[in-house]
Formats: C-alpha cells, structure tokens, sequence
C-alpha cells in the first residue's frame, strides 16, 4: 500500500458512481490510498476537486478477479507471453491476481525462479502474479522440489503443482500433500493417468471414433481424482483438482466434500462452453488438456459450479506462438487463451442460463480462489476500509472477440469471432486503475 505523501492532499482518489455492486442496486464508490473509502450514499460527500470521477451507471461491480491457472511463459518462452503481457491480459479481463504455473524453462522449481517471476510482477504491476511451484523436480515426477525453500522465500507459494503433468506416483502425491501442510499449502493436481492417454489427441468417443483420433478416456482424469482425494482425507492435507472436465470427476468431488475432506475443485471456462464436435474440423484451435468433453459434461460440470461442488473458475490460459499452435492437428501444442474472455464464457454459460447470478461469479471467480489460494488481501467483499480490487462489467451489450485487439503475445483463442456477452470495462487494483476499455494504464 502506498504511504500518504508529504502533503494532505489526498491521493488517487475515485468516485465510481452508480455501480450495481455484484448485481445489486446502484451505489456510489470512493476509492481513496487503496481502499475502498466509502460505499453508498456518503461516498460523493467524500469526493474533492482532484478526484477524478467514473460513471458506472448500468455497470456490474465485482471483487477484482482471482485466477488459480494461468501460464505465462517466462521465463523460457517470452515468443508466446511473459509476466508483463500476461499481467496485461488479465488486467484488461478484470483481474487483479493471478497464478503462475509452474512449467517455465527453466522449470518454477526453487526459491530462485519463482522469486523471479514474482519480482517480474510486482515491477510490471498490473495485477498480483503469484508463482506456484512445482511439485517434483524439473516436473519429472521422480523427487519432490523445494517446497519449504519456495514456501519461505520472498514469493510466498503457497500453492504448488506440476500442472501439465500429473503427479502420477501415489508415494511422491502423498509425501507432497504431507509436507505443504508445514505451512498451509496446497497441492493441485493435473489428473492425468498417463498410461490410459498414451497418444490421445482427443476426448475418447463417438467423435473421437469417427475422426480417428487417440481418445483421452474420462476415467484417466477420474481415477486420479479418486486416489488423491483418499490420499489427501488420508493425511489430512489439502488438495485442489486443476480443471475438472467430466461429470464422474464432479461426482467423485462431491462424495470426498461430503465426507468432509479438504478438496477444492476448479473449472476452465472453456469447459463450460464447447464440445468434442469442434474438434471435426481439426482447427488446433480446439486442440487442450484436459479435451473439450461431450454436452452431457459441459452440464455437469455447470452444474458442479453452480451448486459449489467445484469451487472456481480458472482460465489456465495457455498461450503458444503460432509456429506451435497452427499446424497440422497431431503436431499442434495444446492450450488456448483465456484471461480475456474469461468474463463473457462465464456469463454466457452461468448467468445467461440463469445457473450464477453476479454475485454467484464473484464467488468462484474472486472469493473462493483467493481462499484458495490464501490470499489474503483478494476476494474481499466491497465494503469500506477493504482493499480496492475492484472490476467493473457491461453486462448489458454484447461484443464480438477480436483475437488482434488481445494484449496477450499469443492469439490461440477458440473464440474468434464469437459475440460474447458482459465485457470488463474497467479494473483497480488495490485503489489504481490498471485497465479500462481493453487497454492497460501503466
Ligand atoms: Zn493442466
């Protein structure tokens, strides 16, 4: 937080007036040194000559979002994206925190590479970018990694994972789970059996079947989340299952809850939204891990998210340059981005069907992650003397996704094109406008 300057002049003040706070009736906002100053009617009564005033009449509120699942890129791959243009695209996609994966070259592994990423976030200074580390080392899955060294260095990881890869040695998950309790960590699994996806290119099916392809079999995510979840219940530690795609992984989610182990789940947007049929028309686009799944999971896994059984939503923005991504289908890498449609495929599949309302976004895309996350200045609620992380949504006119206007270094996006609805127009975090209107504000 920045200290109060030699004179009493106040600093960065913001009068954000009519905002309808996660939905809700509209009220004024004054943002003043990073928090929220006052909400409601004594929030104009605390503005002056220098504050500078925004009209969000018509526009949704929300925390600033919390993203469990991004890949940045850097260092190793800055083609593709790096802190600064990551930090760029969440911002512009309303968030003001966001969690780095692991697989970087070289790898998060020590105190030294995830103290880098981190610095590389605070000195861009667009959203907080919080490194996780990884599980094993060089993300091999033979011997655990540093973690009490990652844990205790100026980064701060609190959440570790070998994501791209699953922690496949039931010895080496359970060693893992034990020892990031020693400081409140937790442990988030990519679930994917490697035997059963030897050569799989797509989810295993009808479709699958019929193009020919490898199919990834439900049970190849299923299985692992079923033995982690005993694993974790087992030694008392806290798991999270990175994006859930089928409908017996929600199952099994909601069984281990109900038994009262310590599980969060989170989903991406994009299984939310689209299906195996995509994947006809062999555009690599389509082409992720986990596969985009059947209409029969895309419902489940709606409604996991709207009964809380899966706990957030993450992008796990995945950008790839296009010498990686446009080729033939086999040869393609697999990912898509994410940051900045994140917003418009969440409300298009929650709000629009009626599963979320905003205030139910704002859970599983701000409050829960943060908890998750253990953030502890994220996801708060929009109320005086709290942190200004703060997102405003148009959510009442529609727009049409250009991959050129990204800010992201990479344009693998599956939604080219596609009219989405609700679009963040404006995001603070901690009091600063980082973004407004798809730009950043240095
Ligand atoms: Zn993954």
């Amino acid at each position: 937080m920045t200290a109060a300057g030699p004179t009493s002049a106040p600093v960065g003040r913001t009068l954000v007036k009519g905002a309808s706070i996660l939905g809700g009736p509209a009220r004024d906002l004054l943002i003043a040194d990073g928090i929220f100053a006052a909400v409601g009617a004594d929030a104009a009564a605390g503005a002056d000559a220098n504050t500078e005033t925004i009209d969000a009449s018509g526009l949704v509120a929300l925390p600033g979002l919390v993203d469990l699942h991004v890949h940045l890129r850097e260092p190793g791959r800055e083609d593709a994206e790096t802190v600064a243009s990551g930090s760029a695209a969440a911002a512009v996609g309303g968030f003001t925190a966001v969690h780095a994966m692991a697989n970087t070259d070289p790898v998060a592994d020590t105190a030294g590479v995830v103290e880098q990423v981190w610095h590389l976030g605070r000195s861009t200074g667009l959203c907080d970018v919080h490194p996780v580390g990884a599980v094993t080392v060089g993300l091999d899955g033979r011997e655990l990694a540093e973690l009490g060294a990652m844990a205790e260095s100026a980064a701060r990881v609190r959440m570790f994972s070998d994501d791209g890869k699953c922690v496949s040695d039931a010895v080496l998950m359970r060693r893992a789970l034990e020892y990031v309790k020693a400081f409140d960590g937790v442990v988030a699994q990519h679930a994917q059996e490697p035997r059963l996806t030897e050569g799989a290119q797509m989810n295993e099916g009808s479709v699958s079947g019929v193009l020919g392809l490898g199919g990834w079999p439900a049970v190849a995510e299923e299985s692992v989340i079923a033995r982690d979840v005993l694993l974790a219940g087992h030694v008392g530690s806290r798991l999270h299952v990175c994006h859930v795609s089928t409908a017996g992984s929600v199952e099994i989610l909601r069984w281990a809850k109900g038994k009262g182990i310590d599980v969060t789940a989170e989903v991406t947007p994009h299984h939310l939204l689209l299906t195996d049929d995509l994947v006809s028309s062999y555009d690599p686009r389509y082409k992720v891990n986990p596969p985009l799944r059947t209409q029969s999971y895309v419902d489940a896994l709606r409604q996991g998210l709207a009964d809380g059984t899966i706990d957030a939503v993450a992008t796990d923005h995945a950008p790839h340059s296009l010498e990686d991504k446009d080729c033939e289908w086999a040869a393609a890498a697999m990912g898509m981005v994410g940051l900045e449609t994140a917003v418009g495929v969440v409300a298009s599949a929650m709000v629009e069907t009626g599963l979320l309302d905003w205030a139910g976004v704002a859970d599983r895309m701000a409050v829960r992650p943060a908890r998750i996350g253990r953030l502890a200045g994220q996801g708060r609620p929009i109320a005086p003397g709290e942190p200004a992380n703060l997102v405003l949504i148009d959510d009442k006119s529609r727009y049409t996704v250009d991959p050129a206007a990204m800010l992201s270094r990479s344009r693998n996006t599956p939604y080219a094109g596609i009219e989405l609805p609700a679009r963040p127009v404006a995001t603070f975090l901690r009091g600063r406008l980082t973004a407004r209107e798809g730009s950043v504000l240095a």
